[in-house]
């Protein structure tokens, strides 16, 4: 079930990943078959989704943010201040429930001389909307993992051959697509595994399309709602990283495997097309 409000939590938030800022939520939860294992988002809500209805504030709010921040050419664009407006739910959520409708929503971002918007999917089928008239691409970040895990991980959405064949067709309505392999998932076997997916990926795009990684991160939370399969697949990500609970790869392991993720990596595509990577 959906609950409209006005959201009074109006802040834009710094960010160093993703994007150079995080907008307040239009929509936070989601339907997404990874809410019940490795989502962040529903680690403290559950499947309850809230829209926002105050579009206008929650724009005035990134519009002052930026205001007192310094753009300089990073990893999150050479030239504008990336805004995720869809940090805490799924772009195709934002494209069915938003107050006035997302075209609109990104087209306030557009008509800023600075800003630009990102946002990720796992269902780029649904995303239809021509941003060719657009001053400036927004950027959708379409996540991947091997089918085999998404199987488990993300039950019932799309598959992951059919996200990869819609890179084109978005490229095509105007978009700037990144690809996002995460979470990235270490399990025995796990090289063939991206092996294999890498060679789907490069016999569908262009070599220079960007991506982002994060390794999969863990809490327990989560591991209480996860399926036998979800957890078998979660549980070598154990180690405590912070107050909060959150838990990772341990790290005497962890950066010998993203090591070798990046070899394999560099088998198909150049290394600095990896945007992040941790
Ligand atoms: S699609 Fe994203 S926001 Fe939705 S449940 Fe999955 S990880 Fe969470």
């Amino acid at each position: 079930m959906i609950k409209y409000q006005k959201t009074k939590t109006l802040v834009t938030k710094d960010n160093n990943n993703s994007a150079n800022c995080i907008a307040p939520n239009l929509i936070y939860g989601c339907f997404g078959g990874c809410v019940d294992t490795y989502c962040y988002m529903s680690r403290y809500n559950g499947h309850r989704v809230f829209v926002n209805e105050n579009v206008n504030e929650i724009f005035e709010s990134v519009v002052e943010w930026e205001k007192s921040y310094t753009k300089v050419p990073d990893q999150q664009d050479p030239i504008y201040t990336m805004v995720d407006v869809a940090c805490n739910t799924d772009l195709v959520l934002m494209q069915r429930h938003v107050p006035g409708g997302l075209i609109n929503y990104l087209k306030m971002y557009d008509d800023h001389s600075q800003l630009n918007t990102t946002m990720a999917t796992k269902y780029p089928k649904l995303l239809k909307l021509d941003v060719n008239h657009f001053n400036k691409p927004p950027r959708v970040r379409v996540s991947l993992m091997p089918q085999k895990y998404s199987n488990v991980l993300e039950p019932n959405m799309q598959l992951i051959g059919s996200r990869i064949s819609d890179v084109k067709r978005l490229q095509e309505l105007g978009w700037e697509v990144h690809l996002n392999y995460s979470p990235l998932v270490f399990y025995p076997g796990w090289k063939e595994e991206y092996d294999e997916l890498f060679a789907e990926v490069k016999a569908a795009v262009k070599d220079d399309i960007k991506c982002e990684v994060i390794a999969l991160t863990n809490h327990r939370n989560q591991m209480a709602r996860a399926s036998p399969e979800a957890y078998e697949l979660m549980k070598r990500s154990y180690e405590i990283k912070n107050s909060s609970g959150v838990m990772r790869y341990p790290l005497q392991h962890k950066s010998r495997l993203l090591a070798e993720f990046k070899l394999l990596y560099a088998n198909y595509f150049k290394l600095n097309t990896i945007r992040y990577i941790f």
